[in-house]
């Protein structure tokens, strides 16, 4: 992961703010070269070797990359929790509209089903009075009434087969809708069990990892420990401290000359990157390679 950063990083580089930044870790890299060589007058870390504070220095950027690791965690999940709230309840509403125009419908079936029922009923009547006609002109309006209610029937199946077929369509979508809603809620149950998991799981992990950050500032002399800071504060990775990565800067990924790579690997001096202003030290102290 750490890598990835780096390499963003990199792009970076270039730009003026960047530039700005080397020229002020130079200033930097003289007063903690000077501190180095008056480190007898340090405080806490009088006796510790450059090597023993560049490694506590590295140690303790670790530490403070597992917070920040935890924060982004943190910070994502509530986000996609929200989502998934967000999309659930959407479909809910997507599904009781559905339901409600699913009902309607299946009222609107029934009225004509009501009303075949109704002619059905005034054809049998007017049969009825077909058989006890007195004249053609009640034969004829009888006839007509009967042949009237017939398309009568025929208009409400024809609406009847309409609703249905839109019945079923609503159906199937609410069929989706509830997949889909099923899928989505089982994601937010996960993800809310995930986001508990981990503030309860982190919160010990991080309160750990700032007690120990704590302890191990107290072995850095505070003007080394301010720089590290300042310069852990402007990468945007939150990296102060690299090694040296094939002959170039873990940070910035600018080569390093041969000698200035000699002196880091000497160990002797806290030596800082030219371009990037970035602690640059062996990869060794690292525990790399
Ligand atoms: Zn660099």
């Amino acid at each position: 992961m750490a890598k990835k950063v780096q390499e963003a990083e990199k792009k970076a580089t270039k730009t003026p703010a960047a530039k700005a930044k080397a020229e002020e870790t130079k200033t930097v890299q003289s007063t903690v070269v000077q501190d180095v060589n008056t480190e007898k007058k340090a405080t806490a870390d009088g006796d510790l070797s450059v090597e023993q504070k560049l490694i506590n220095l590295y140690e303790l950027q670790t530490m403070l990359t597992e917070i920040d690791k935890i924060k982004t965690l943190r910070g994502e999940l509530p986000l996609e929790v929200q989502d998934l709230e967000d999309e659930v309840a959407g479909l809910q509403t997507r599904i009781q509209n559905f339901q409600l125009d699913s009902k309607d419908i299946d009222t609107s079936i029934g009225q004509q089903r009501i009303k075949i029922t109704d002619s059905n009923t005034l054809v049998n009547k007017y049969k009825e009075q077909l058989e006890n006609v007195r004249n053609n002109r009640e034969f004829d309006s009888l006839s007509k009434e009967i042949e009237f209610q017939g398309l009568e029937v025929e208009l409400a199946e024809k609406h009847i087969r309409e609703f249905t077929a839109e019945s079923k369509n609503i159906n199937e979508e609410i069929a989706k809708s509830k997949t889909l809603l099923e899928e989505r809620q089982a994601d937010l149950k996960s993800k809310k069990e995930e986001l508990d998991e981990i503030v309860s799981e982190t919160k010990i992990q991080e309160e750990q990892l700032r007690e120990k950050a704590k302890q191990l500032e107290t072995t850095i002399e505070p003007r080394l420990l301010a720089a590290f800071k300042r310069i852990r504060k402007s990468a945007r990775n939150g990296l102060a401290v690299v090694y040296i990565q094939r002959d170039a800067c873990g940070g910035c990924f600018n080569k390093i000359p041969p000698q200035r790579q000699l002196d880091i690997k000497l160990r002797k001096k806290t030596i800082v990157c030219e371009h990037c202003g970035r602690i640059i030290i062996d990869p060794q102290l690292a525990g790399v390679e």
